[in-house]
This record gives structure tokens, sequence and C-alpha cells, in this order.
């Protein structure tokens, strides 16, 4: 039945990776992806640029950066061909293993996950960035954790990046563009080799950032697979032995409706997106009545936080390499009891411009004030080249919020009661780090005036759980109660990871790609 065999809805992580597998496998694939396909000439630069997708007006804005703002929590996502991979800072690590002891599926173990980090390894092809490369930063965080007696905690960790082990910093115009080698990678897609412009964030200019787009879903395409970009689903029915998806196009001139049926149906639109969607199909289309009670319930920030540190006596170069490069490991409870991973943060070099232009126009709520005064400081002066360290960080917070349709609306519940103890020891770890390394951590005022949070890690709303009593899709990632509908990427995860989840999240789409192409569905 339908025009296609699977219809997958989102083309980041998980969209991705179960397109890729299942064009490989076989299925005649569609691929709807509400954001456009974005060449390098179109990367956001200017302040006019398309930098902001807007959900409520995506005809006028569907740009970069998706910034959700919640009471107290703004959730920052990717949209476009490649998802979160087009706006991520290329970090590709598994979970340790200890996070699949309590609050998963018994099925999936981190031994068993195992050849699937691998799989998304392989296609992603990471490295760590070569010792004779390390950023400043690199050797800021080693030097911080050695001085605090943490040197064992250290971490090197791997990215989605092509490095030319022979470039090295000491050269004549090492970021020049120029300095890149051109390469074609084993999907037949032209990429360069990392220039260290720092750029990551906003699209890199020379292609040296492994992104979805230059390798699962070119691969995808080559095996079948249809991509339609600027396509947002609005949502999902049951007809007869399959589903029928709705989407708007989005045109210049406003949405144009349509549709179109398969027997299978992946919903990979992240965190926030699958699970507003299954939120709306079964609270306001009643299309799909009976989704789980749990929908929306038990969502994490992933325990994120950011803190600017001044280190006047160091050339940070904060828009110099990579923007993550590295970490201290304290996900044994190590940070006053709490799971804490620390790391390097960099911000693109023509930030500072564009947002220091930003912060000239009067922000509209208080929230946005706040955040705004939070960033003067990194914004002016040399400051922001020179000498300031964003210290990042990620935690096992306690994943308590809750999303539901509030007037047509994804709202969020976010009390930060339960997870406070554990932004404190963050806190207090990135001032202990700044501190001793000649640095003053500016921890950020949204958080120490009102407990504002920023998350670029959403985590859950369709969770996975062992029935619907405690989840909404089975380990599998099927949503009980409806055959052949199935939930592939941040949304299923079930409570927080503590350190960057891209890879996790890849994991988990190309183990239920597997189990859905192995019992021929
Ligand atoms: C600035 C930034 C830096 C980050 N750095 C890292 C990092 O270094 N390492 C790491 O592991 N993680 C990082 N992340 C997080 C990472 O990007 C996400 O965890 C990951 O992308 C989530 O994968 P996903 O498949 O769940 O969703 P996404 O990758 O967000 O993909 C969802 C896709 O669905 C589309 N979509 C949404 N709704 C609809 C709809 N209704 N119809 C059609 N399409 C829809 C979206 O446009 C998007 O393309 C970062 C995120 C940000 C914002
Ligand atoms: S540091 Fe620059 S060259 Fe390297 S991956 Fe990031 S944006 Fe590309």
């Amino acid at each position: 039945m339908g025009d296609f065999d699977a219809i997958i809805i989102g083309s980041g992580f998980g969209g991705a990776v179960t397109a890729c597998r299942m064009a490989e496998s076989g299925y005649k694939v569609l691929v709807l992806e509400r954001g456009r396909r974005w060449r390098v000439e179109d990367f956001p630069r200017e302040a006019t640029d398309p930098w902001l997708w807007d959900n409520r007006d995506p005809v006028k804005r569907h740009g970069w950066f998706d910034f959700r703002v919640f009471p107290n929590m703004t959730v920052i996502q990717g949209a476009g061909v490649g998802g979160g991979s087009l706006v991520y800072a290329n970090i590709s690590i598994p979970a340790k293993p200890e996070t699949f002891s309590r609050g998963w599926p018994a099925e999936i173990t981190y031994a068993e996950l195992g050849r699937y980090y691998d799989m998304v390894g392989t296609m992603l092809d990471v490295k760590k960035v070569p010792l004779n490369q390390w950023p400043e930063r690199t050797r800021l965080v080693k030097d911080a954790a050695d001085r605090t007696g943490r040197g064992d905690r250290f971490e090197a960790l791997e990215l989605a990046v092509t490095f030319d082990d022979a470039w090295t910093y000491d050269q004549p115009s090492p970021h020049a563009v120029a300095r890149s080698k051109e390469f074609v990678n084993a999907h037949g897609q032209k990429q360069g080799t990392c220039v260290h412009l720092g750029n990551c964030d906003i699209g890199c200019d020379v292609r040296a950032r492994n992104t979805l787009d230059l390798n699962y879903l070119p691969r995808a395409e080559q095996y079948g697979a249809e991509v339609r970009a600027l396509h947002q689903v609005t949502a999902i029915a049951p007809e007869g032995d399959g589903y029928r998806v709705s989407f708007d196009r989005i045109e210049p001139t406003g949405l144009v409706p349509g549709y179109a049926s398969a027997r299978l149906v992946v919903v990979g639109a992240g965190s926030l997106g699958s699970t507003e969607l299954l939120l709306r199909c079964r609270d306001v289309h009643r299309t799909l009545p009976d989704v789980s009670r749990q929908l929306g319930v038990g969502w994490s920030s992933n325990g994120d936080f950011l803190t600017p540190a001044i280190h006047p006596f160091r050339d940070v170069k904060p828009s110099r390499g990579p923007t993550i490069t590295s970490a201290i490991n304290m996900l044994d409870g190590s940070a006053d009891g709490q799971d804490v991973f620390i790391e390097d943060g960099g911000l693109p070099d023509i930030l500072g411009g564009f947002l220091g232009r930003v912060t000239s126009a009067p922000p509209d709520t208080a929230q946005a004030r706040l955040i705004i005064e939070s960033l003067r400081p990194l914004l002016t002066g040399n400051n922001l080249t020179d000498h300031v360290m964003p210290w990042f960080a990620q935690s096992r917070d306690a994943g308590d919020g809750v999303f539901t349709l509030e007037d047509g609306r994804l709202s969020l519940a976010w009390d930060i009661a339960k997870s406070r103890k554990t932004i404190d020891a963050v806190v207090r770890l990135h001032q202990e780090l700044a501190r001793a390394t000649e640095g003053m951590a500016l921890t950020p005022l949204p958080w120490t005036i009102a407990q504002d949070l920023i998350t670029p890690h959403p985590l859950g709303g369709c969770r996975l759980g062992q029935t619907s009593a405690d989840g909404v899709v089975g380990h599998n990632g099927e949503v009980f109660g409806y055959k052949n509908l199935f939930v592939a990427d941040g949304a299923i995860v079930p409570k927080a990871i503590g350190l960057n989840p891209s890879r996790t999240i890849g994991a988990l789409a190309e183990r239920i790609a597997a189990l859905i192409v192995a019992d021929g569905r």
C-alpha cells in the first residue's frame, strides 16, 4: 500500500541514519525535512542572512537556528537537510557504559550498542584533533585537569571532522581557505580538510565537517531515497495497512498542503519536533488517540551549562580550532556527588560582531534581556578574540520536564528543584577550573538571578519503555499501540546521557533500522 515503503520525518541523526539503512535494504524511502538544503555559499554570515527558523512563520523565517524559549529553559536546534549535524560542534562520542544500567529497556545495553556506535563512527569518519594541532583551549582544559588533581580524567574527544596531519598553527596564514586540502569522500562528496577556522556551528567554509548531508544522506539518495527539503509534516493518520503523512510545503508565496502514504513511518523530527507532532496527532487531530500518556513526560536538558571565563594571561583564542575538543570526565559522581562532563568551548569568529549588533537592539522579554546582559562581557573589546574561555558542561539532570500543548502551542513545564544540585556542582567546578588556570569565571546572570538555562541537547519526550505505562516506544522504537509507526531520534532517549548525545542517537537509529529490516517490516 501507499506511494512509499517508508516515510522518514526529519533528516537529523535519527532520520538520516534510518533513511540510509532502509534505502540500502531496498525500501522505497521518502524523507520529509522542514528545513532547506544548505550550500556553503548560503551559510549565514551577515546580520541580514537567514539565521533563524520561526515555527510560527516558516515561510518568512526558515533559517539556520531554531531557538525555542520556554519559561526558564531555551532550546537550540538546527533546521535543514542534515538536521542538528549542520549546527553541531562535531563531537561524536559514545555514552559511558553505566548510562544504560538504569532507566533503559533491558534489551539495550552498552555492549549490544557497541557495534552500532562503531557503524556511526565509521560513517562519520570520526577522529581526535591531531596532537600537533591542539588549539590553546585544549591545553587549557588539560592544564586545569592537571592542576586540580584530575589529570587522569582528561579526555581528547572524537570529532566528525577531517583533519590534515600535515597542517600546523605555525605556518604562514594557517587559517587561509587555501590551506585546506580538497578530497572526495567515500560517498562521492567534495570536502576539504580542517584549517581551524572555528566556524563549526555556523557551517564550515571548507566542508571539513563530516555532516550528515555529506555521508548518510547522499548514500540514502544513491540507493534511491527521495529527500524533500522545505516539507514540514503536520499530521500522521492510519490509512489502510499503513499511514498517511500530511505536510505543508514551504513556498515563497505561502504554505502548500500535501500528503504521501507508506506502510511504515519513522518519526525523526528531534526531541521537540517528534514530541510536538505526536502530541498534535493524539490530542488535536485525534488521529493517533492511543499514544501513551507518557508522551511529553521525562524530558531532559542533558544538564547543559556554559560559563564564560576571562583568562587575562592566556591567549585562549576561542574562535580558533574546532568548537569543542576535549573533556574532564566526572560522570562517576565525583563532582560533589553529581555526574558532570566538562568541555572546552569555542565561538565562531564572526559571532561576536553579529551578536554585538543584536545586543544593541532592545530585547523584548526579561529572559532575553538577562541572556544578552550575561553575554555582553563576551562581546565587547578584545576579550572575545583573545582571552575568553567558554567552559561548557553537560551533566545528568533530573530529566523531569513535561511537554504538553497549550492553546495549540508546545509548552514546557520545567522545574529546576531536582536538578539544582547538579547545575550548582557544574557552576562550582567551572569556577574552580578557571581559578586554577588564572581565570575568572563569569557565572551567567540568567542562572544566578532566575535559574534560566539554555540547552542544545534536548532529550526525551517519546521515551523508550517496557510498556505504554512507562514509555511511548518499545526498545525497537515502535510506538506502543501503532504497528509500523516508529520514533528514532533524541526524543526516545529516556534520561540524561550527561555528554554530547548525537553518537548515541545515531547508534539507537542504526539499531532501530537493523531491527526493522531484520523483521521484514
Ligand atoms: C549549537 C549546537 C551544538 C551541538 N553540538 C553537539 C556536539 O558537538 N555533539 C553532539 O553529540 N551533539 C551536539 N549537539 C546536539 C545534536 O545536534 C543533537 O543531539 C542531534 O542533532 C539530535 O538528533 P535528532 O535526530 O534527535 O534531531 P535533529 O538532528 O534535530 O533532527 C531533527 C530534524 O527534523 C526536522 N524536523 C523537525 N520537525 C519537523 C517536521 N514537523 N517536519 C519535517 N521535519 C521536521 C528538523 O528540521 C531537523 O532537521 C549540538 C546542538 C547544537 C544546537
Ligand atoms: S574548525 Fe573551521 S575548518 Fe575546522 S571544522 Fe570547524 S569550521 Fe571547519
